[in-house]
């Protein structure tokens, strides 16, 4: 390395990149994939370089530019660019020892960074924590930086710790081996920073002698922080120099950690600069910040340098901030919003962008992007059965490994029938795949693609799981991952979004690899809990998300106001309370033992001064006012001990009364805009909308209403009991959410009884014996189960699905047994209706239609539950949907069959007494009308109620009307006499609930 020196920010892939004039050659210093990655050139000719993303000349740009491969450009960073350009010329970093000033070092004990107050890197000013001074010690020096992920030491440091016995953390390893060797890993971590070399002190607490013993067999592949900063220590002993520097410590070097002051020593330590108040004289501000600094102050009263008021909700506290900042356009960039909760911060952005201003690019880490969910879900995939809620959560992710039409039409199967491997998920699943025969660009690929991912080897749910099966399940969502972030990022027209989306997918690609690797490492197999333990490490940092990017112009939003460094004007403190700091790992008598022995440890103080004077240092850079606001949360949460110092001053100038801070919702409601001058907001009065009232008439013009070609049993009963209903269902054609949901349990376990009665007797012929019937039903339902209903598969509902199984075979024995008493022979089961009804073509079908050898026939329809809803519809002759299927068979078979109700969950069958099912018992046939009268009754009613279909007469929700303006008939599908907290069982599954107003819209 010679003395000349050009530093600076390369692409945004290479974050440092360090060409020497002298030497000429181009190191590029850590990219995202490859983080160790130093690599010396030949010597050439010193091209200048273009920082400058949006700059289309090409000649300007390093050939690695933004949408180049990352581990290409951490490898190979040959910087070509073009000396003559006029606009790099314009933007280049450029100088030597003798034209730049000393790179200005402000380190502080406390980590963390410090906030940019401008779009432009300042390259010869770096401030923060010790983990900022490592890094640019690192990089100066040429060693390798490394962003290893904790889980990775941890599971190396657990290898070392599991066969040790004898040890005083045996028993916690065998308790929680994961949790044990992270926590011994942190300890064993401050111990090397702290000066322990690693071997048995005399005077050590036993602790230590035992760790002495872990680091015997710990491989230690990847440096903790102490490693690195003994590297950087070696680096300057073997004579490596450092470029010209100043480095200001906030703090003493003897505060500092051994291992630290060895390297401190050795740098070129200077004077920090102090920092006085910038506010103005004789101002609330200045007095505040005089009492932060320690400064004795006499208590004041808030002036309109210092405002504070309190926000009974956090909405309100958005709003306010909002309407304040769009209020001062003109002090906007100068302005610091301090907010330490990640969410409001970023709620406080959508308000800005709502209302047009520039946001502050606020942003929150999250697990619950929904890139990262997809690892979790698609290890769901290698459980027998897999669970289907998991698997309709992969299909609706926005990113996924599937063209969205082909997982859209698998999770509508699933939604049907919730299993993989149901009927209609097998019937989409070999529709798509014979569809993908046909694709002339990529035959056959989407196939491939959905037998990889989803017939795939599975381990039953409940049992340890092979771990090559899990890790060949963890590395499929790398490579799918990595290779759909490598695609983004090669699109020419790469929005900021989308880059967000690039980085969220190669985060989760990062995860899955990880993970695959530690679980290789748990042996042959691995439990379900392992596995959830292994994976909660791995995504425990998740990923950062910005909804809104940071625009220029925009306030600057801080997490801490340790994070301020530079002079502003106005600060926005938003919720004054903060978290806890990190207690110490070690107890005092410890701590006193370990100095005994020459390894100091901060017990936490310095760390936490270190951590107050820095923001004391960032409230005294504000030079005009400060708004603090109080949040309903901050009444059960630690207060700022920076605010709570401010705040007893005011409060002892407020004596006697108890000071509270003004209400913003009340300062809203009675419009005083500007009692908290300068902090000035805007009111504006709205009326806000009502929700639907019930509306039981509709003014729909008759000609816009057409009357369908063919009717069915249920549209039928529909027309009758809502005509509204009907109207936005069969004429608006209103549907509703595509967004697939599996049913509910009720209609779960509906639906799986009639496809197993479907598959035990739908092959036609001769019924079955009863012991047959049984025997084929509990061996349908066991291997229907996981696929068609998978939900109650699940091995937390095993007592609740072998009771469905007792139903469902008393269910089937008592059907054989009447049908067989009955002198019926044969079943068929959804026999489509025939005939016509109206002048119309009749359409449905019928769930059970049962045959005798002389001709006789009858309709059952079974029922999941429901005993007593069908047991009064069949005495008081409301059975209007077996009526028409009753009606459908009149017409081929001259007279109208017995009918019945078969309600499978009691294991009852109703039967009326006017059209008795042949072989019930006569003391369990019900008094009630023939079906014949109860068709008759239904088409006088439908034919009598229709004004609103052929006149301009309003269309009616006749559930929302008075009974008396019911047409004659309607009690035959409306209860008249609802009980408490009973629905007419036309709108129970009704979608158009907000529409008419019965469902109130909030
Ligand atoms: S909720 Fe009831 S009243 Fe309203 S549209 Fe639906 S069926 Fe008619």
């Amino acid at each position: 390395m010679g003395n000349r020196r050009l530093v600076h920010y390369a692409t945004y892939y290479c974050r440092v990149a360090k060409i020497t004039t002298e030497n000429v050659e181009c190191d590029v210093v850590d990219s995202y994939d490859k983080p160790t990655q130093v690599r010396t050139h030949e010597p050439r000719a010193i091209k200048p370089y273009c920082r400058d993303n949006a700059c289309q000349d090409n000649a300007c740009h390093c050939r690695h530019d933004r949408r180049s491969d990352r581990n290409a450009a951490a490898t190979d960073a040959t910087c070509v660019t073009a000396a003559s350009s006029p606009h790099c010329q314009s933007r280049l970093f450029f100088a030597n020892n003798d034209m730049l000033p000393p790179t200005q070092l402000i380190i502080r004990l406390a980590p963390g960074r410090v906030q940019a107050f401008s779009d432009l890197p300042a390259i010869d000013r770096i401030q923060g924590g010790p983990a900022v001074l490592l890094e640019w010690l690192e990089t100066q020096l040429g060693l390798p930086q490394s962003d290893v992920h904790r889980a990775a030491r941890v599971m190396q440091f657990a290898d070392a710790i599991a066969n040790m016995t004898g040890v005083c953390f045996e028993q916690s390893i065998a308790a929680d081996r994961w949790e044990t060797a992270s926590e011994l890993l942190q300890r064993r971590d401050q111990l090397m920073l702290c000066g322990w070399d690693g071997t048995i002190l005399d005077r050590c607490p036993r602790i230590a002698g035992d760790l002495a013993l872990a680091e015997k067999q710990y491989a230690g592949s990847f440096p903790s922080e102490a490693e690195r900063v003994a590297a950087v220590a070696e680096a300057l002993d073997a004579g490596q120099v450092l470029p010209n520097h100043e480095l200001k410590l906030t703090e003493p070097i003897d505060l500092w950690p051994a291992a630290w002051q060895r390297v401190l020593s050795r740098l070129n330590v200077c004077d920090p600069d102090e920092v006085s108040p910038c506010s103005p004289e004789l101002s609330s501000l200045l007095a505040a910040a005089n009492t932060v600094r320690g400064q004795t102050t006499p208590s004041f009263d808030c002036d309109s340098s210092l405002r504070v008021a309190q926000a009974r909700s956090e909405t309100a506290a958005v709003e306010f901030v909002a309407s304040v900042l769009s209020n001062s356009s003109e002090t906007l960039s100068r302005t610091v919003v301090y907010c330490e909760d990640d969410t409001m911060a970023v709620r406080l952005d959508a308000c800005l962008q709502r209302i047009g201003i520039p946001t502050m690019g606020a942003s929150l880490q999250t697990r619950a992007h929904p890139v990262l969910q997809v690892l979790p879900l698609a290890l769901e995939l290698c459980w027998d059965p897999v669970d289907p809620q998991c698997l309709l959560d992969l299909l609706t992710l926005p990113v996924i490994p599937f063209p969205r039409p082909a997982a859209s039409a698998l999770a509508r199967a699933l939604s049907e029938e919730p299993g993989l491997g149901s009927g209609a998920w097998q019937d989409a699943f070999d529709s798509l795949c014979e569809t993908s025969k046909h694709d002339v660009d990529h035959p056959d690929k989407l196939k491939e693609r959905l037998h990889e991912w989803f017939c795939a080897e599975r381990s039953p749910r409940g049992q340890p799981i092979p771990t090559n099966l899990m890790a060949r399940q963890c590395r499929k969502v790398a490579k799918w991952a990595i290779g759909r972030a490598t695609l983004i990022w090669r699109d020419e027209n790469l929005s900021p979004s989308d880059e967000q989306v690039a980085i969220a997918l190669r985060e989760a690609s990062r995860q899955a690899s990880l993970l695959g690797d530690l679980v290789e490492l748990a042996g042959e197999s691995i439990t379900q809990p392992q596995l959830g333990r292994l994976l909660e490490e791995v995504t425990d940092r998740g990923v950062e998300s910005k909804p809104c990017l940071s625009d220029a112009g925009g306030p600057v939003r801080v997490r801490s106001l340790s994070e301020i460094a530079d002079r502003y004007d106005r600060l926005i403190w938003m919720g004054t309370t903060t978290s806890d700091t990190k207690s110490s790992r070690w107890s005092v008598k410890q701590l006193a033992d370990f100095a005994a022995a020459g390894v100091v440890i901060d017990d936490g103080t310095h760390a936490l001064r270190s951590l107050r004077a820095a923001e004391v240092r960032g409230l005294c850079l504000a030079s005009s006012t400060m708004l603090v606001i109080e949040l309903p949360q901050n009444a059960e949460e630690r207060v700022h001990p920076l605010w709570l110092a401010i705040r007893e001053k005011i409060a002892v100038h407020r004596q006697p009364e108890k000071w509270t801070p003004a209400a913003i919702e009340d300062l809203i409601s009675h419009s005083e805009v500007d009692a908290l001058s300068p902090f000035v907001f805007a009111c504006k009065t709205t009326n806000i909308q009502p929700p639907q009232p019930l509306r039981p008439h509709w003014d729909i013009p008759a000609n816009l209403l057409r009357d369908r070609e063919s009717v069915s049993a249920s549209e039928l009963e529909d027309r009758l009991a809502c005509p509204l209903k009907w109207t936005l269902n069969y004429q608006a054609k209103l549907r509703s959410s595509d967004i697939a949901s599996l049913p509910d349990e009720f209609r779960l376990r509906g639906n799986l009884f009639h496809k197993i009665l479907e598959r035990v007797f739908g092959g036609g012929g001769d019924l079955p014996t009863e012991d047959d019937a049984a025997r084929l039903v509990e061996q349908t339902f066991d291997e229907r189960l996981p696929l068609d209903a998978a939900p109650l598969a699940q091995p937390e509902k095993r007592v609740e699905s072998l009771r469905l199984k007792n139903e469902l075979v008393k269910a089937a024995r008592l059907f054989v047994r009447t049908l067989s008493a009955g002198g019926y022979r044969s079943v068929k089961i959804e026999e489509p209706v025939e005939g016509s009804a109206f002048g119309k073509e009749l359409r449905g079908s019928i769930d059970c239609l049962a045959s005798s050898n002389d001709g006789r026939e009858a309709v059952v329809d079974f029922k999941y539950a429901g005993r007593k809803k069908y047991y009064d519809m069949v005495t008081k002759g409301k059975s209007v949907q077996l009526a028409t299927y009753a009606f459908s068979r009149s017409q081929s078979n001259g007279s109208f069959p017995a009918v019945a109700y078969l309600v499978l969950s009691d294991g009852t069958i109703f039967t009326p007494i006017g059209s008795p099912l042949s072989g019930v018992p006569t003391s369990q046939v019900i008094d009630g009308p023939s079906i014949e009268r109860v068709w008759n009754n239904f088409a006088t009613a439908i034919a009598g109620a229709e004004g609103w279909l052929t006149t301009d007469d309003p269309v009616p929700a006749r559930p929302l009307q008075s009974i008396d303006d019911w047409p004659d008939g309607s009690e035959l599908v409306l209860i008249e006499q609802l009980g408490r907290g009973e629905t007419q069982s036309v709108c129970r599954y009704c979608d158009f609930k907000r529409l008419c107003g019965m469902e109130v819209t909030r």
